[in-house]
C-alpha cells in the first residue's frame, strides 16, 4: 500500500512537471519570455487592423524584439509594444510600430537589397530591414545612440548591420548606390547627396518639412526623380 502511494505520488509529480513545461512552451518565446511574445503578437494584430497587410513586414515586426532596442532606463516609461513612439534618450524616439511597418512596406524591400537608413536611433528599424534580408547601412549623428544601436543589434543577432556615426546629409558614398533609402528624421528639403546615392530604379522614403511634415516617396527613373506625397507625420528634425 505504502509502495503504491509512493508510486502514485511519483506519477502525479511527473505529470505535473510535464503539464507545466507544455503550458510554458505554449506561452513562451524562444528565450522563455512569454509576456513580450504575447505583446508582440498583439502589436502585429493591431497593425493588421490598421491596414498593414504585407505578411513579410508583419513577420519581421513579430520577430524583432522591440523592447531590446529601448535603453533600459526608458523601458518602463511607456509599453514598448504599444502603438506610440518610445523615448530612447537624447530627446529622440523610435517611431510608433505603425509608422515603422508603413514605411518599410512602402519601400518593398527584397532579400539582398542594399538599404541606407538615416537616423539609426535605437537600431530597431535597421533590425526590421535586416530581418527582411536587406544589407543595411545606417547613419546616426549622436555617438551615444550609434553605440547603443551597435550593441543592441549585435546582441539581437543583427551584427551584419553597419552603423556609421556621422552626418546623414552626406549619405555613405563608399557603399552607394543603394536600392532603397529610408530617412527617419525630417529634413526641410530632400538631401541631394541621398538622391545621388540612389540606384536607377531605387526608392527613397522620408518625412519632409519643419512643422507640418509629410512622408514623401521618391523613385529614380531614367535619372529623373518621381515624387509622391503620402501621410502626414511627425518626426524629429534631421539636424546639421
Ligand atoms: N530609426 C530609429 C529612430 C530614429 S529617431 C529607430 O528605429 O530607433 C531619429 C534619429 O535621427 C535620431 O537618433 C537622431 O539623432 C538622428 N538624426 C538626426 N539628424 C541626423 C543626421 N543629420 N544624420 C544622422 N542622424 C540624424
Amino acid at each position: 500500500m505504502k509502495r503504491a502511494l509512493v508510486y502514485l505520488g511519483f506519477v502525479l509529480l511527473l505529470g505535473g512537471l510535464l503539464l507545466a513545461s507544455c503550458s510554458e512552451n505554449q506561452m513562451t518565446d524562444k528565450k522563455g519570455n512569454y509576456d513580450w511574445a504575447k505583446k508582440r503578437a498583439a502589436m502585429v494584430q493591431q497593425l493588421r487592423v490598421y491596414g498593414i497587410e504585407d505578411e513579410r513586414v508583419l513577420k519581421a515586426m513579430n520577430t524583432v524584439w522591440r523592447h531590446k532596442f529601448i535603453p533600459e532606463e526608458y523601458l518602463g516609461v511607456v509599453p514598448p509594444y504599444g502603438n506610440h513612439p518610445c523615448r530612447i534618450g537624447y530627446d529622440q524616439t523610435i517611431s510608433q510600430p505603425y509608422i515603422v511597418a508603413y514605411m518599410t512596406k512602402k519601400l518593398n524591400i527584397q532579400t539582398g537589397e542594399k538599404v541606407l537608413e538615416i537616423g539609426t536611433g535605437s537600431g530597431y528599424q535597421a533590425a526590421i530591414l535586416a530581418e527582411l534580408g536587406a544589407e543595411v547601412y545606417s547613419i546616426e549623428i549622436i555617438p551615444e545612440l550609434a553605440n547603443h544601436a551597435r550593441k543592441a543589434l549585435t546582441i539581437e543577432g543583427y551584427e551584419q548591420v553597419k552603423v556609421l556615426t556621422g552626418d546623414g546629409y552626406k549619405g555613405w558614398p563608399e557603399h552607394s548606390p543603394f536600392d532603397a533609402i529610408i530617412v527617419t528624421c525630417a529634413p526641410e528639403d530632400i538631401p541631394q547627396a541621398l538622391v545621388n546615392q540612389l540606384k536607377e530604379g531605387g526608392r527613397m522614403i522620408l518625412p519632409l518639412g519643419i512643422y507640418i511634415q509629410r512622408l514623401v516617396i521618391l523613385r529614380k527613373k531614367s535619372g529623373r526623380i518621381e515624387k509622391v506625397d503620402d501621410l502626414r507625420v511627425r518626426f524629429v528634425p534631421m539636424v546639421r
